[in-house]
């Protein structure tokens, strides 16, 4: 019988364990299940590699409440801080293990969670497995003949002196744009609306300069309506009759991620609207089951910081309610290095 099971080995999942660790949970009560061979995977898949990670993403406040925190830092850096808190609080994490069910014993405070490979209890379970496993896809069918020219990360495909169309326009957009232009590549974004209110200034200012350098073309108010296969290139019509059809050697989608609504639906975590219900730190309507980091974060989308602090925020309530914590977690560390 654990005290905790953590569902994702994520900036939420691990800072999650390290909260308990900090509030005296001992390490064998508290276990991570991790689908993916290694922690962070989003990270890994999604940052480009030279990008630079910062504290404020989305414009969020770079404020740290709980036992981790983040200044602004390279994607090295901050998987090496990531593994280093695994490493450092002795912190069980199970890889290549999938979660299927999870199952609320309804006389007692008690779960008992089903993988591919076994069953376990737990007093207190918390998810953590984020939104970029499904990355949002467009609501256009895309012809099956392009599909390794269809990107939706830029780390599966190593894109080099192409003609690329980035469609989005959120940090992520900006990004991939200043990397691909990196890589030597001709880069077009394509962004329905008409500014970059969604950005924060550092990639705002950064697409700016490119758009002024001529190194990227930006299509504000553009709206996709249709990709065929021209010839085994990506041919992409417009709805504005200026722009008609252009083709491409790539398209790479910034589209965010979706909520796993089956999965959470199936464990028994009701919806209010689009989002999943939480109430106070981030308990769902199942007493004990806690979501936290992206799949709390709303529509707006989360943070590493945001991940990081609603850790913290159950933890209050889950030595509240739920566990015998020993210790009071101490206050934020000032970053990953
Ligand atoms: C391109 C891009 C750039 C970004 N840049 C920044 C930035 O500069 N600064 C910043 O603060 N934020 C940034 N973000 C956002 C940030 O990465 C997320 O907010 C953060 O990763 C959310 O953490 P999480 O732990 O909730 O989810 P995730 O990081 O998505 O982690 C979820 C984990 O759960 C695992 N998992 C999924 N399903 C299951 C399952 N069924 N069973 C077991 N495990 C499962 C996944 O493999 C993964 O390891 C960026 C996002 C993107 C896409």
């Amino acid at each position: 019988m654990y005290d905790m099971i953590v569902i994702g080995a994520g900036p939420a999942g691990i800072s999650m364990a390290s909260e308990a660790r900090a509030a005296g949970i001992s390490p064998e009560k508290i276990l991570i299940l991790e689908k993916a061979g290694e922690h962070s995977f989003s990270i890994k898949k999604y940052y480009p590699d030279n990008k630079l990670v910062t504290a404020n993403y989305k414009g969020f406040e770079a404020a740290c409440t709980g036992v981790m925190c983040l200044v602004d830092s390279s994607k090295h850096e901050t998987i090496s801080y990531l593994d280093r808190t695994i490493r450092e609080n002795s912190i069980t994490v199970s890889y290549e293990e999938t979660v299927f069910k999870i199952h609320k014993h309804p006389a007692e405070q008690r779960f008992t969670i089903t993988t591919d490979r076994g069953s376990y209890d737990a007093t207190v379970v918390v998810i953590a497995i984020g939104i970029l496993g499904k990355p949002n896809k467009p609501g256009y069918r895309i012809p099956p003949s392009l599909r390794d020219l269809i990107l939706y990360d830029v780390t599966t495909t190593d894109v080099a002196g192409a003609d690329v169309l980035v469609v989005g326009g959120g940090d992520s957009a900006s990004e991939y744009c200043q990397y691909l232009v990196q890589k030597g590549n001709r880069v077009t974004l394509s962004y329905r609306r008409h500014d970059f209110s969604r950005m924060n200034d550092i990639n705002r200012q950064s697409i700016q300069a490119l758009a002024e350098r001529a190194q990227v073309e930006i299509l504000f108010g553009s709206n996709i309506t249709a990709v065929k296969d021209a010839s085994g290139r990506p041919a992409v019509a417009f709805g504005e009759a200026l722009l008609g059809s252009r083709t491409y050697d790539y398209v790479l989608y910034a589209l965010g991620g979706t909520t796993p609504r089956n999965f959470l639906k199936t464990i028994g975590i009701e919806f209010d609207g689009e989002d999943p219900y939480v109430k106070e730190a981030h308990e769902t309507n199942v007493r004990g089951m806690f979501l936290i980091g992206d799949l709390s974060a709303g529509t707006k989308g989360g943070s590493i910081i945001w991940a990081f602090n609603s850790a913290n925020t159950a933890m209050k309530r889950i030595c509240r309610e739920y566990l015998k914590c020993s210790a009071v977690p101490p206050a934020a560390k000032p970053g990953p290095r």
